[in-house]
């Protein structure tokens, strides 16, 4: 017969298991080093999660440089709670959406713009983060050669951390990431007619 002790007993085991597991995980993960990190996909969450690393990484005590590719809108609410903090270099040098701004060359141009600043960001030791935001679409037009992207991120400051967000992200730049995460979009509230709400999507 199946008893709560039974099965009290079951879930100790399974648990005592688990956390030889986890812990031989733990154990075996030794090196320290900057990673990269590529969040993709159609779902919600790929920005914010990476102002979420910054909010972490200030809260330890590291410089950040942000580099956002695309201009969305304009003073969303990370710009304006980010650029109250004197480590956080924030900077929004994208053109705008394709579709609002009609015009490759100045795309184009601006996000040639963008990438010369983030270069330089990723020659900063200074810098322990680097977030590239949006910067995906400027492979997806072709505003920026995928292979100077990625020696610039190897050549990087051995312990800077790089976070890229946007859809689409080429396979070479996956290859080239140490964490991958594509978020899934199972539904969003602008498709039932929703505007974009501050404090959620700005
Ligand atoms: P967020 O900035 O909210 O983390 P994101 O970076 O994952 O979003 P982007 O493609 O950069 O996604 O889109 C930015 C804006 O578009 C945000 O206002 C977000 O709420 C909205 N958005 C994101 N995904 C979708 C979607 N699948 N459908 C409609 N709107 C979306
Ligand atoms: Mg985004």
């Amino acid at each position: 017969m199946n008893t709560i002790a039974d099965r009290d007993e079951r879930h100790a085991r399974a648990m005592a298991r688990k956390k030889q597991v986890v812990d031989s995980a733990i154990a075996a993960a030794t090196e320290d080093r900057g990673v990269i990190v590529v969040l993709t996909g159609n779902g919600k969450g790929k920005s914010t999660s990476a102002f979420g690393m910054v909010a972490r990484a200030v809260g330890h005590g590291l410089k950040v440089g942000v580099v956002q590719f695309v201009k969305s809108r304009e003073g969303t609410g990370e710009e304006r709670f980010f650029t109250r903090h004197p480590e956080v270099q924030w900077h929004v040098l994208g053109a705008g959406f394709t579709w609002e701004t009609q015009n490759r060359d100045r795309d184009a141009a601006a996000a040639r713009h963008a990438w010369a600043v983030a270069r330089e960001m990723l020659q900063d030791p200074g810098l322990g983060l680097v977030v590239l935001d949006e910067m995906t679409y400027a492979f997806l037009y072709d505003w920026l050669e995928i292979d100077d992207v990625v020696a610039a991120l190897e050549n990087r400051p051995r312990r800077q951390h790089v976070v890229i967000t946007g859809r689409h992200a080429p396979n070479r730049l996956r290859e080239a990431a140490d964490t991958v995460a594509e978020i899934n979009d199972v539904k969003h509230a602008f498709r039932a007619g929703i505007r974009a709400q501050r404090g959620i999507d700005l």
